[in-house]
């Protein structure tokens, strides 16, 4: 016998991969210009020079030191860079003994949910929310709590926040600039939430942690993206260079505890025994060094503002209703029926796949990446056009 839960987690991959899986084969089968593949978040920009000229550079270094071993946390050297990096940025007191570098954001996650709960305590996640959360917070013996976001700009509904907060609620999980609608919360916003916390806190005697998720930080349109510690001190910063740098298959990234919260120091060694717990120590050491020395490398935007301008002016005049995204490469589109599943089903047979929304935790909407190439979009039009007239004629 296996563990049945675990197995249950394997035998059904996310609703994402399996559209991925479904668009790799679809491709071999037809041609890969035959298939729009909106399915998932690959970033299309290729890695900066940089991040290549650092790999050269290190390759000439002694291989055993190289490749070996870092402390768990990850190499004192790149510690001290992110921090210097979040102290020059945001102008916080960061110290490396806050910082835990991590295989990207998904790690970062699973530690700091792992980090700050007792089985039987509640995550309020914001919906539509990153499907990978309810795993993680079931891992933790967590139980998730649902609060839909504000419709319709999608920023944090305070008062469906105020209702869902109680005294099993641990953390809340944001994630701005946001998969899948694309918001970017706003400085009023997050300044309404932590005074909800802080009432919260002082009503309900415990602690309330914001873990924040933020692979997209870098990827905006011109919106401002506070720095969630400088709003509420007791906030964990997942980070992640997979967007930002284009590096989803090295897996690096950092947990930054906050030094402005009280019990920082408490919540690092919690962070340390969760990676240690969840296996997560040691983050990729040869890519830990490559972000040290990219750490100020711009992330290049430039294409995405393009593809979004394309998809967003191409659905709007066929009919489409969208949320204007802010942030991220993600649109979130109204389903031109009420079972986005059935309507991603009729997508695929224009060769279109678009992710339906129920796995984020709302019915009714699709997602579309738009990390692909500018030709993906102009050719999909056509298919966008035959799938609105079959539904409207
Ligand atoms: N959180 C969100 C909202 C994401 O969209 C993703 C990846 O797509 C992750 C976390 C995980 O990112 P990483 O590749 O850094 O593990």
């Amino acid at each position: 016998m296996v563990n049945e839960r675990m197995y249950g987690l394997g035998a059904e991959p996310s609703a994402i991969r399996e559209l991925f899986a479904y668009g790799m084969a679809r491709k071999a089968e037809i041609g890969a210009d035959s298939v729009f593949d909106f399915s998932i978040g690959n970033p299309s920009v290729p890695a900066p020079d940089a991040v290549k000229q650092a790999v050269l550079e290190l390759m000439e270094e002694e291989p055993s030191a190289l490749h070996g071993y870092s402390p768990a946390a990850g190499d004192p050297r790149v510690r001290a860079a992110v921090a210097d990096h979040i102290r020059r940025r945001f102008d916080v007191p960061a110290s490396p003994d806050q910082v835990y570098l991590t295989a990207g954001a998904a790690a970062g996650l699973a530690i700091s949910i792992c980090a700050v709960t007792e089985p039987g305590d509640e995550v309020v996640v914001i919906a539509p929310f990153f499907p990978e959360y309810q795993v993680w917070i079931e891992t933790a013996g967590c139980t998730r709590v649902e609060v839909p976001a504000h419709v319709p700009d999608f920023q944090l509904d305070i008062d469906a926040l105020d209702a869902a907060i109680g005294p099993a609620t641990a953390a809340v999980i944001i994630n701005s600039p946001n998969n899948p609608v694309g918001a970017v919360y706003t400085r009023e916003n997050l300044e309404a939430l932590a005074a909800l916390l802080a009432r919260k806190e002082a009503e309900l005697g415990r602690k309330i942690y914001v873990i924040s998720d933020e692979p997209y930080r870098e990827i905006t349109y011109g919106a401002e993206v506070p720095y969630v510690p400088c709003v509420w001190p007791r906030t964990i910063v997942c980070y992640s260079y997979s967007k930002s740098f284009s590096l989803p298959g090295e897996r690096i990234g950092y947990i930054y505890v906050s030094d402005l919260m009280d019990d920082a120091a408490e919540v690092s060694t919690a962070v340390a025994g969760a990676g240690r717990a969840l296996g997560f120590i040691c983050a990729p050491v040869l890519f830990q060094r490559v972000i040290a020395a990219c750490i100020d490398e711009p992330s290049d935007v430039a294409s995405y503002a393009e593809n979004r301008r394309l998809l967003t002016e191409g659905l709007g005049a066929l009919g489409y209703e969208f949320v204007e995204p802010d942030g991220a490469f993600y649109l979130w589109v109204r389903a031109l029926e009420d079972d986005a599943q059935a309507f991603s089903d009729r997508a695929k047979a224009h060769e279109l796949l678009l992710v339906p929304s129920d796995s984020f935790g709302v019915p009714g909407w699709v997602r579309v990446s738009y990390c692909v190439s500018r030709a993906t979009i102009e050719r999909s039009m056509p298919a966008f056009k035959a799938l609105m007239e079959e539904y409207r004629g």
